[in-house]
């Protein structure tokens, strides 16, 4: 047994001292990481299935880890959001990102138009302050707000809708675009997507990926694009890596697609290199 404050007696399982130990000083290095600016964004294009042009870039963050090398933000996002620190590298991804599609959109002017989409947790959308942070940003960077595209999950939407749909509505009138990720994963009401201000479905990639081998997953990939048109939204299909999944994507009318087919997430100067290139 081990004493801790107020003098109550705490009994560790042996593995699970371990375990608590880990998380602790997992949480102090996922802090650190941030002071010490470890942590950076990747970018991977988004295609329109209309003319082949690149209409967007998702952010996507990554930790630069000085030993580890990259890790992939499904191992750190959870505890960062334990923690709280998602609040502050969240403001830090968006303004990251917006500044630097601002630069891009200037550098590169053949890309017309070109977006950034920014995912962001359930916990960032419960902070009050959030839609001024969010406006401020977007006012300094000198983006069009509706080049700016926020990524939320379709499990966080749904996690407390009443609050969403007043986050939602203050967002969009900042004029930002709002896109539901994860599509068809989380339960959706019906009756929730109609009142959300929501520009744009994203067809979560397990569906994609199916889409080839599954009949169910086709039929469910194209009832979502048949939502999307009857509520008039955009649709995305994310996680396309071969060409029969494509070409399944166009035979159903998909709006955009994303995936590994086109490109892997890219760092920033690779980014740059894929922008420079001028498609006719
Ligand atoms: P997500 O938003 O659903 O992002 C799509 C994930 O699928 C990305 O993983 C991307 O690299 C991967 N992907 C893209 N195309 C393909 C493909 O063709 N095949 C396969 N198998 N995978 C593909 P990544 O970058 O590891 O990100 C994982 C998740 O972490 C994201 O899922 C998102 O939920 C979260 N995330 C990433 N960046 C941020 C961020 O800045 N803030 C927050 N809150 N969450 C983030
Ligand atoms: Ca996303
Ligand atoms: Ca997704
Ligand atoms: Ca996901």
């Amino acid at each position: 047994a081990k004493r801790q404050g107020r003098g109550k007696a705490v009994f560790f399982q042996s593995g699970m001292h371990v375990q608590v130990l880990n998380i602790m000083r997992m949480e102090s290095d996922l802090r650190k990481a941030f002071e010490r600016g470890e942590f950076c964004l990747f970018y991977q294009p988004i295609i329109s299935l209309e003319n082949r042009h690149t209409v967007s870039l998702e952010a996507l963050l990554r930790w630069n880890h000085p030993e580890k090398g990259l890790i992939s933000p499904d191992k750190f996002i959870p505890l960062a959001e334990d923690t709280g620190l998602i609040r502050e590298l969240g403001l830090w991804v968006f303004e990251q990102a917006c500044y630097q599609l601002k630069y891009w959109q200037v550098r590169f002017p053949h890309h017309h138009n070109l977006g950034v989409n920014i995912n962001v947790s359930a916990i960032q959308l419960k902070q009050p302050r959030l839609v001024r942070e969010i406006e401020t940003i977007i006012h300094r960077s000198g983006l069009k707000p509706d080049t700016c595209r926020m990524e939320i999950t379709e499990s966080a939407m749904m996690n407390d809708p009443d609050l969403m749909l007043n986050v939602l509505k203050d967002l969009k009138g900042l004029e930002v675009q709002l896109y539901i990720d994860d599509f068809g994963t989380g339960y959706s009401s019906l009756s929730y997507l109609q009142k959300f201000p929501i520009d744009a479905l994203k067809i979560d990639k397990s569906f994609i990926q199916n889409i080839d081998a599954s009949d169910k997953s086709m039929q469910i990939a194209q009832a979502i694009i048949a939502l999307g048109n009857a509520f008039d939204l955009r649709v995305v299909a994310e996680g396309v890596e071969t060409d029969t999944q494509l070409n399944i994507l166009e035979a159903s009318h998909c709006h955009h697609v994303q995936g590994y087919y086109f490109s892997r997430p890219i760092d920033k100067e690779k980014t740059e290199n894929y922008l420079s290139i001028i498609v006719h």
